[in-house]
Parts: structure tokens; sequence; C-alpha cells
């Protein structure tokens, strides 16, 4: 299946929506007639596997023929994770982002944090405050929790991944490079876009035949496949819930791969009017626009 979260009208309150045939149909519309009343109500998909692994069973079996749907042009997307727990990014995941880095490779796997203050839905914005100079992108496949996991091997991982998503790790690289701890250079807010939607796990295709681009104003900048990744979801899977228990709706960002503007020769940072496109095959493509606070603001 595939999930979003809209807004509805002018208002910030969101709903669940399913996408058919490219329009999105609201959850609501169908749960209560279709004899599911706990499928009502739920504002995003995190409330959806907070339900259980049998709650998307259950709305896949509904019946959505006839039911008028959203077209895509007119949904106004939500996040479709509002409130995750945790957002916990892993860094210096693809040899080549290393490479262009010019860091050594990490002799452990590298995590740091998000907060649901930086998340922003498809075509929204991106914020670019006074205190940074250099804005920029990582496109990146992230993973949502589907069941409470904690010490679960790698072998048994996939059964507790709910589906997947596409973020955006914004990043301020001279915050990220002056300050010991990546807080501001990686979690100020609007610095996580998120969505479009999420494809479950059972309709995603496998992991390694996902492939990131990220365009810059139409720009390739990024263009990877998800099977470079050093360490795969599995064993990412694996190594934070050895220690941390990862629950429902909470978000892996699994690393960015090469053709951040950090690693150019001459960096082109974001600007003011900027729009990222960051799309992943079999999941879709996720929009941001760059917007500057005017100097007034700060
Ligand atoms: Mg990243």
């Amino acid at each position: 299946m595939h999930l979003a979260a809209l807004y509805q009208n002018d208002s910030t309150e969101s709903q669940l929506y399913v996408e058919v045939n490219g329009g999105y149909i609201a959850v609501d519309d169908l749960a209560l007639e279709g004899g599911s009343p706990h499928l009502s109500g739920l504002h995003d998909v995190g409330e959806l596997f907070e339900l259980g692994p049998d709650a998307i069973h259950e709305l896949d079996a509904l019946d959505w023929v006839g039911v008028p749907p959203v077209a895509e042009h007119e949904a106004r997307f939500a996040p479709p994770i509002r409130k995750p727990g945790k957002i916990i990014c892993v860094g210096l995941n693809y040899l080549a982002h290393i490479e262009e880095s010019l860091v050594s490779r990490p002799s452990h796997i590298v995590l740091f944090s998000k907060y649901s203050s930086c998340l922003v839905g498809h075509r929204g914005e991106v914020v670019r405050p006074k205190a940074t100079k250099q804005l920029d992108y990582e496109g990146e496949l992230a993973v949502i929790i589907g069941r409470r996991a904690r010490g679960v091997g790698a072998g048994d991982a996939s059964e507790y991944i709910g589906g997947f998503t596409i973020i955006n790790d914004i990043s301020a690289r001279d915050l990220q490079v002056a300050e010991p701890q990546w807080v501001r250079g990686k979690a100020l807010d609007t610095f996580a876009p998120l969505g479009p939607i999420v494809v479950d796990r059972a309709s995603a295709p496998e992991i390694e035949e996902m492939h990131i681009t990220t365009l810059v104003n139409g720009e390739l900048r990024q263009d990877a496949s998800c099977s470079l990744m050093i360490t795969p979801v599995e064993e990412l899977v694996e190594y934070i819930s050895r220690d941390i228990t990862l629950e429902p709706g909470d978000l892996i960002a699994t690393g960015t791969p090469a053709g951040v503007a950090f690693g150019m020769a001459n960096p082109v940072y974001l600007a003011n009017g900027d729009e990222v496109t960051v799309t992943i095959s079999g999941i879709g493509t996720l929009s941001s626009f760059v917007r500057a606070v005017p100097s007034t603001d700060q």
C-alpha cells in the first residue's frame, strides 16, 4: 500500500490517506462503513503502525472503489509520520560519500539524531537560517519501524520494518564542521523533508533495487543505488535495536550517497528559491523549496 498524510483544507491537522491510481482517498471515508471503526481518526502513518501489524492488512481489505479521491496536484502533503519518537540518522554509509567528504572510513557505525520539529512534507519549505551559509542536501532512504524492536537480529529485521519513504537530511555544513556535536548542523527546524508517501514493506521493491537521484533546480547531483550502503538496513536495525528500543513510527535515515554540495570542488550550496527533488525508485519523488530567512527575522 501507498500511504500518505494530507493536511485538511487550510488546517495544520492531517489525516491518513491511501494512494489509489495516483489519487488520494481518505481512510476515514470508508473505515466506518467498512466495519473498521478503529481505523478512523488516524492522522498519519505512524498512528496506523501503532495499531499493530494487522492494521495495514485490515486497511488493505477495505473496498476503495467509488470513493472520490483527492487529485495529486491538489493534495497538501504533511510528513507521513508527524511525531516520530525517534529520528535516528546514519552518517557516512556510502563509500563514495566518505571519499568526497575527505574523511577516513569510520571503524564503527555513525549515528546522530534529528527531531520531529525538523519534519516538513512534500512540496514544503526548507528554511535557511542566518546561522548558516552552507546549506546542503542529502537524499536518503528512510526506514519506518512497524513493530516494537529490541534486540532484533539482522535475519529477522525485515519483520520489524513497516515501510519506506524518502528523507532529505538537510545539513548546515559550517555548523556541522565547527561544532563537535551535530545538533545544530543537522537538526534545525525544517531540516528533514519527508515523504511524499510511505510504501509498506510488502509493496516495496527490494532495497538493493532502489535507486536514489537528487536534483537541484533540475540539475542531477546524486545518482546511486541503495545497494551501495556499507551497512545494509537489516544490520542497522540489529545494531540500533541492540541498545535502543525502536517503536512503531520511529525513523531510520540510512545515509546519503555521493554528490552533496560539500563534496564539490567548488561547492554550490542551497540558496533562496532553490528546488530540491529526491527520487527513490519504487517510492516516489520528494520536492522541497528553500527559503532564506530575511535578515530582519533573526
Ligand atoms: Mg545523512
